[in-house]
């Protein structure tokens, strides 16, 4: 690990004041730290900001009529926490029950999630090219070992998945983030935040330079109540998502009325399915139903030398979370 400065701000101000990276659970951090993945100079520790709670918005500065109605989550709430509110809609306590292990659900937080890295076993291997390590550098992953890696949303310059569950349910249900940076605050869609590839894949989120997320915002809790979260993975505990769903479904006299669906694990970033929501639309809460509105969830997928399993995999996953929620159960 090299030598790096360390402060521990108490108030926002002082947080944006100097360009720092932040340190809420440091469970990815320090990890990319020891690893000379990420060499910061000037870390600040932000566990004294107050970044905490969870209860109704008190508004914010939404641009989309958000504000005021909605469930606030405080960025340095620990995810063990959140995993266990009952006002949290399914959709997210599942999402974060189904990551890591009670221990690191215990230390790390709701902002730190969002931002994590990808776990590509490459970007965190120094002795390979890596473009989102080392811009310019090249992709291991391309020619190697790409069985974890993603199908939709890929450029040639990287194939990296998303890791983070959070952020798959959050974008399902429409969530916002809020930031504070030393130029004021501001709030983005989270469907909006995150980045993919394209050729520049070392920028993976719009976060700007010093910028700190203080809260995430679930709009319409009502509207979230009947949601789900369904992860694959090779192993049913500690293990990220080989594929995984979030839906929310409102179902009248036996027909989608509204539905709102995300992937995880077969994307570069958290994959909202716009095409599938509109192809449930009026259609029955039937099996065959879903199954035939799941077809859309695939287009456009590039498989790689050993991750084609990912594409009927993501199409049986979200007929799986359909089902969960249409027959109102959420095994
Ligand atoms: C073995 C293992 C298994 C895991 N399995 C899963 C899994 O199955 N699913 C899953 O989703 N995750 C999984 N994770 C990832 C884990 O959830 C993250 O490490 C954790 O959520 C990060 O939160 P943290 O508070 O520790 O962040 P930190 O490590 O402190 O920070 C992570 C990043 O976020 C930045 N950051 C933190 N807070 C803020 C803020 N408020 N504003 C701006 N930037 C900020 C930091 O600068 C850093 O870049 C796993 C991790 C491990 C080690
Ligand atoms: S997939 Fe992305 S993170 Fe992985 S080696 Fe390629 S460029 Fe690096």
């Amino acid at each position: 690990m090299r030598q790096f400065d360390i402060t521990a701000p108490t108030t926002i101000d002082d947080a944006v004041d100097g360009r720092h990276t932040f340190l809420a659970g440091g469970t990815t951090l320090v990890d990319l730290m020891k690893l000379d993945v990420l060499t910061p100079p000037r870390v600040a520790d932000i566990n004294a900001l107050p970044l905490r709670g969870i209860g109704a918005d008190e508004g914010g500065h939404s641009d989309n009529g958000n504000a005021g109605h909605g469930l606030r989550i405080g960025a340095l709430e620990r995810m063990s926490d959140v995993a266990e509110h009952p006002d949290v809609p399914p959709a997210v306590r599942r999402a974060l029950t189904l990551s890591a292990s009670q221990q690191l659900r215990n230390m790390a937080t709701i902002g730190g999630n969002l931002l994590q890295r990808t776990r590509c076993g490459y970007f965190r291997d120094t002795t390979m090219p890596c473009n989102k390590r080392t811009p310019g550098s090249g992709c291991s992953a391309l020619g190697g070992n790409n069985r974890g890696h993603a199908v939709l949303g890929t450029s040639d310059h990287c194939v990296a998945t998303h890791a983070s569950d959070l952020a798959v349910a959050l974008v399902a249900l429409d969530a916002e983030v809020r930031l504070v940076g030393s130029d004021g605050a501001r709030t983005t869609p989270l469907a909006d935040f995150y980045r993919t590839p394209g050729d520049t894949p070392e920028i993976e989120t719009g976060l700007r330079d010093g910028e700190l997320t203080t809260d995430v915002v679930v709009p319409h809790p009502e509207r979230a109540a009947h949601s789900t979260y369904v992860k694959v993975r090779d192993r049913q505990s500690y293990e990220f998502a080989l594929c995984s769903v979030a839906a929310s479904l409102d179902v009248r006299d036996g027909v989608v009325v509204d539905a709102r669906i995300a992937a995880g694990g077969v994307g570069t970033i958290p994959w909202r399915l716009p095409g599938v929501e509109a192809a449930l639309r009026g259609e029955p809460a039937t099996e065959s139903a879903f199954a035939a509105a799941a077809e859309v969830a695939t287009h456009g997928a590039t498989p790689l030398t050993h991750n084609g399993f990912k594409v009927p995999l993501l199409r049986r996953t979200l007929v799986r979370a359909l089902l969960e929620l249409a027959e109102g159960s959420t095994r």
